[in-house]
């Protein structure tokens, strides 16, 4: 029998990647989300256009004993979105209603493996002030003190989705995704994170000009490409043994001033970097593999340069998209 697959956030950037990853493993594909993808036509055999938080909407997209639901769907963004202070209400209270309301329609429909997409914004800032040795190995997530609210409803929603796998006999998984950047990723608008934001300013600028960067530069990342986030999703889904939460991400740790001279490569063009005041999140942040590695046998290997060799152009040609039209007008 064919089996099926529900992704709720099916619009937005890991989700649509994760609905043609299951398509080509021939999957029937129910997505929902509040707008459809942005970048190309969603693959899905079913696309809902519903809010989430609506909990009939909820019940209504859950119709069926689906062989696997992905909750994806967050009201989040890059460090513009979410260290600003502004959307703290939104974002938690949004983000938890669809949590719990995708949990127990779930649970009520009797949907057996049900996966949720938790965040390195879970780990506590204290551990994140040194950027050559950020701590993030799994258990150091308690005693808790996320920096920002983003992440202490990410920690809410990990518990809450761990409680009903314990309570109700269902199976969750949960990973914490770090930093996922890659083509068809939002790239402009105020919510996209590090790497766009450096593809489009490294597109925009002339070379030998100059690019601004928000802080000093000299804190620190890593970054997994979306590849590897859905190759990470499908394997810790389908564990028979574990649950995590297990991080999700690259061990290949760079300065953001380094990200931007990876950029500059792939684009051929050298350019001078400004350093800004503007919202920054922890001072350091880098993926500890060794669990995902030990539980499920593998962990993402791409270099940062692979992934950026295949964004770069990719968001070049959106910028030059943009410029295009607005000439015309
Ligand atoms: P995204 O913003 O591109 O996708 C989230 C989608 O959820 C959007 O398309 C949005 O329209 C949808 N959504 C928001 N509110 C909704 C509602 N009320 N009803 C229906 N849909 C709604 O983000 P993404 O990068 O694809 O991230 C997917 C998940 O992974 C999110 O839960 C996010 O918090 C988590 N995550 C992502 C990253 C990353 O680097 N991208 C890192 C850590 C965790």
């Amino acid at each position: 029998m064919t089996k099926t697959a529900l992704v709720c956030g099916a619009g937005g950037f890991i989700g649509s990647h994760l609905v043609k990853r299951l398509k080509r493993e021939g999957f029937w594909v129910r997505g929902v989300d509040l707008k459809f993808p942005e970048f190309a036509e969603t693959e899905a055999d079913d696309f809902v256009v519903a809010d989430l938080r609506d909990n009939g909407n909820c019940k209504a997209v859950i119709d069926r004993r689906f062989d696997e639901v992905y909750q994806l769907a967050a009201d989040m963004g890059g460090a513009g979105f979410i260290f600003t202070g502004e959307n703290d209400a939104d974002i938690m209270h949004n983000s938890a209603t669809i949590n719990l309301n995708i949990v127990d329609a779930c649970h009520k429909r009797n949907v057996q493996r049900v996966f949720y997409s938790s965040s390195a914004c879970i780990y506590p800032e204290h551990n994140q002030l040194d950027p050559d040795k950020p701590v993030t190995a799994e258990e150091s997530a308690y005693p808790a003190n996320p920096d920002s609210e983003y992440g202490w409803e990410k920690l809410f929603s990990e518990r809450l989705f761990l409680a009903y796998a314990r309570n109700h006999n269902m199976t969750c998984r949960v990973a914490r995704y770090h930093n996922i950047f890659g083509p068809e990723g939002t790239w402009a608008g105020g919510r996209e994170k590090a790497p766009a934001a450096m593809c489009r300013k490294v597109a925009e600028a002339q070379d030998g000009g100059e690019i601004e960067i928000w802080g000093d530069g000299k804190q620190t990342r890593s970054f997994l490409y979306i590849d590897e986030c859905v190759e990470g999703t499908l394997r810790l889904m389908r564990s028979e043994t574990f649950a995590g939460p297990v991080n999700i991400g690259s061990d290949e740790m760079v300065t953001i001033n380094q990200l931007a001279e990876l950029v500059m490569q792939a684009a051929g063009k050298q350019l001078a970097l400004k350093h800004i005041p503007g919202p920054l999140g922890v001072r350091g942040r880098n993926s500890h593999n060794e669990l995902i590695r030990s539980k499920l046998n593998w962990a993402p290997s791409a270099s940062l340069a692979d992934g950026i060799a295949k964004t770069y152009p990719w968001v070049a040609s959106k910028v030059a998209e943009r410029q295009a039209k607005s000439k015309k007008n």
